[in-house]
């Protein structure tokens, strides 16, 4: 059909090898392949400036100070001297601005550059001015014709370059000049929207090949503006599309077992043994995976519940509902300890219940494995509790209803597809997350899945006080603990192990560990636990301490993630400073569980940053999970935190931020809704691709082009 031929004709243009570009070639080519990632026309388009620099404005060298960045000065050379022999060589010039003179020298290119520069002929330079000598003076400035300057626009692009490609001879201005030769491409102008017509004509967005043309050689701030806008837009519409089409393809199409009864095991569990009620909204989330669990399609939640709001308890009444229809159920956690603590809470209640639970880890016997495996086989096992080692393929049920994934931002993507082989019927899905994450970024990285939250927290709990104190005051920090001591109660205190600095901080934990043992060792028991221990010495440190047996835990961040002792009512931070906000949150977490009073002392150093400080500082002042990871997101900037979750996001954002732009996100999910609405067919594999739209062959070219190569997200949730 004629659209797509024509689209085909003009992604041509823009896949074109980028070694074909004037100016490029096989060399060059090569380096901005290896350097930069740019093969194509397209990857050299939408490689973007990193920020401008304003070059409307010209300066007089009377103006210049040495704090000033880059300036640009119109005037030209009163004379021009190679001076120097072998490495001293250089060009040094008398740069005339009509009132005042500097120099201007060069160390490189001493020939070429002299050859082309004329006396008394008008020039604008551009370059930072350096006091030198009692003179100012410029290295290495861009040189252009007064001429050249008043056609460009004024804002200058400054594009992000590493270390490797500086080396290179990349330069800002370099890529300006191959971007502009890529824009007096006469096919340029035609080439074809990436968006389709309705979406850009009710958004109102920027033209292509405008938009790309503005984002380079902007004529304005609010032109630039525009430009920007658009592709922040079309990055996370087609993000949504992505992850929506599947959503509702997974929908219709994926078939879920369905569990009719609330029978015995729920019943009596609910009735007979749960010491406690349930809060209205763990009430409210069993409701909604019940619900889910008789619509004859597959379950794919998300349960977002902020440290110690009771996830575990949900997880428990959902294996439940499989075991009273027949079905065997799955827990993965990312550690052993978290396996093994799960495996015990919920042990003592299946005793009860008369339901067969089983715990399979790394370190599991080869005896028990057998044995674990044969029971999963014939069914005869209900409940597996596990690390990764239950996702292995040796691993088979008789008939796997449900999985649920605990602390899942630990686990990848990958992993969590794995579940999903594990029975003929998809297993129902249900993810658990504690780590509170802003809520674009959940779109974001769970964009296709539903979503329940538990936001509140067991009734009874006192809030946890949270101070900062000094290393000087350290005695102070003491005095609180054993003050909590006293009482009968228990206390952690965590040191950083920080993977780059390994040596040095497991000497801190150890000296750590050292001192507790001499201020409380004579009357109290201390377990230690740190990341390189063996798991079994790991164990039965942490097993000293849930049980009671040790009343102090010394500990690196191995406890940060759902370690459960509702008696620990203290919790000492030392080297408070080195931790993220989202990573105290958590380890805070670990206290205020019980109805007694809780404290955590941060210790840090006085000397800090102000952003430390700030850190720590909106510690003391709210335990409120989201506010943190939203104050973090603030802080830190996305750019971190994305990079923290490299392992969920399957795709770079080059122009758009989730934190910022959390207005554009919500319209470009909207629109990829209505988008889906308009075009069924995209979410649909069995069909094929129809092209006589051409709003239909826009839009599934660029996902192609976007998405043709991850991951097949049906299978994933
Ligand atoms: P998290 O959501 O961090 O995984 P847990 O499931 O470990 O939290 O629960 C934290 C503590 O709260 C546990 O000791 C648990 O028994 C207790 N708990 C859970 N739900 C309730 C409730 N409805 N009432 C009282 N205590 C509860
Ligand atoms: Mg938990």
């Amino acid at each position: 059909c004629r659209h797509s031929a024509q689209a085909q004709v003009m992604t041509s243009f823009l896949s074109s090898d980028i070694k074909y570009l004037k100016g490029v070639g096989e060399k060059l080519g090569k380096q901005l392949n290896a350097d930069l990632q740019i093969r194509t026309f397209r990857d050299l388009l939408y490689y973007f400036p990193s920020r401008f620099i304003d070059r409307s404005r010209f300066f007089s060298i009377a103006e210049f100070n040495a704090e000033m960045p880059y300036v640009q000065v119109q005037g030209s050379f009163m004379r021009l001297v190679v001076e120097g022999e072998g490495a001293k060589r250089r060009l040094a010039g008398l740069f005339s601005d009509g009132v005042n003179n500097m120099e201007v020298v060069w160390f490189s290119r001493i020939t070429a550059i002299s050859n082309s520069l004329r006396i008394g002929v008008p020039y604008v330079l551009f370059g930072k001015p350096t006091r030198f000598n009692g003179h100012w003076s410029m290295a290495h400035p861009e040189i252009s014709s007064p001429e050249s300057v008043k056609e460009q626009s004024p804002f200058y692009a400054v594009y992000p370059l590493s270390e490797k490609a500086r080396k290179h001879n990349f330069t800002a201005k370099s890529l300006r000049r191959l971007v502009n030769n890529i824009f007096q491409l006469p096919r340029f102008s035609g080439i074809a929207e990436t968006l389709p017509a309705f979406i850009r004509e009710q958004m109102q967005l920027m033209p292509l090949a405008e938009a790309l043309r503005t984002c380079h050689f902007p004529a304005s701030p609010q032109v630039l503006e525009a430009a920007r806008y658009r592709f922040k837009f079309e990055e996370l519409y087609y993000i949504q599309l992505h992850l929506l089409r599947f959503s509702r393809q997974r929908r219709r199409d994926i078939h879920g077992q369905v569990f009719p009864k609330v029978g015995d095991c729920f019943n009596t569990f609910y009735r007979q043994i749960l010491p406690f009620d349930l809060t209205d909204a763990q009430k409210r989330v069993i409701k909604e995976i019940r619900g889910d669990m008789l619509t004859g399609k597959q379950m794919n939640r998300l349960l977002q519940g902020d440290v110690g709001s009771g996830k575990t308890l949900v997880a428990f009444l959902t294996t439940l509902l499989a075991v009273d229809n027949g079905a065997q159920a799955a827990i993965m956690a990312p550690t052993e300890i978290l396996a093994t603590q799960h495996y015990n809470t919920l042990r003592s209640w299946c005793v009860r219940l008369g339901v067969n639970i089983g715990l399979l880890t790394g370190s599991t016997p080869k005896k028990e494995r057998r044995f674990i495996d044969e029971a999963l086989r014939d069914g005869s096992m209900q409940i597996l509790v596990g690390t990764h080692a239950l996702i292995e393929d040796t691993v088979k049920f008789k008939n796997l209803g449900v999985a649920i994934i605990d602390e899942q931002h630990r686990f990848g993507v990958a992993q969590r597809a794995r579940m999903w082989s594990k029975n003929t019927t998809a297993p129902h899905m249900l993810v658990m997350t504690a780590t509170p994450i802003p809520r674009t970024l959940a779109m974001t990285l769970y964009g296709d899945l539903d979503v329940s939250v538990i936001d509140q927290l067991p009734p009874g709990r006192k809030p946890i006080t949270t101070r900062l104190y000094y290393q000087e005051k350290k005695e102070e920090v003491w005095r609180l603990v054993a003050s909590r001591l006293r009482l009968g109660q228990q206390a952690y205190v965590v040191y950083p192990l920080i993977k780059e600095n390994e040596k040095i901080d497991l000497r801190s934990v150890e000296e750590g560990y050292r001192t507790v043992q001499q201020i409380f060792g004579a009357k109290y028991r201390i377990a230690y636990v740190h990341g390189q221990m063996k798991p079994a010495e790991k164990d039965y440190q942490m097993q000293l301490f849930a049980s009671g047996e040790a009343q102090v835990l010394v500990a690196t961040t191995v406890i940060e993630v759902g370690v459960n002792v509702p008696n620990a009512t203290v919790m000492v931070i030392d080297g408070a400073e080195r931790f993220g906000l989202s990573q105290l949150h958590q380890l805070r977490g670990r206290v205020g569980r019980g109805a007694d009073m809780s404290f955590c002392a941060l210790v840090a150093k006085y000397k800090m940053s102000a952003d430390t400080r700030r850190r720590l500082e909106l510690m003391t002042q709210t335990t409120d999970g989201f506010e943190i990871a939203e104050a973090d997101m603030k802080m830190r900037g996305p750019g971190d935190i994305e990079g923290t979750m490299q392992s969920g996001l399957p795709f770079n954002l080059r122009m758009a931020s989730l934190a910022k732009d959390s207005d554009i996100l919500t319209l470009a999910r909207q629109k990829a809704a209505e988008t889906l609405d308009r075009y069924p067919q995209l979410s649909d594999k069995t069909q094929p691709p129809q092209h006589s739209d051409k709003d239909l062959s826009t839009i599934l070219a660029e996902l192609d082009y976007r998405f043709g190569h991850s991951i097949d997200w049906s299978a994933i949730s």
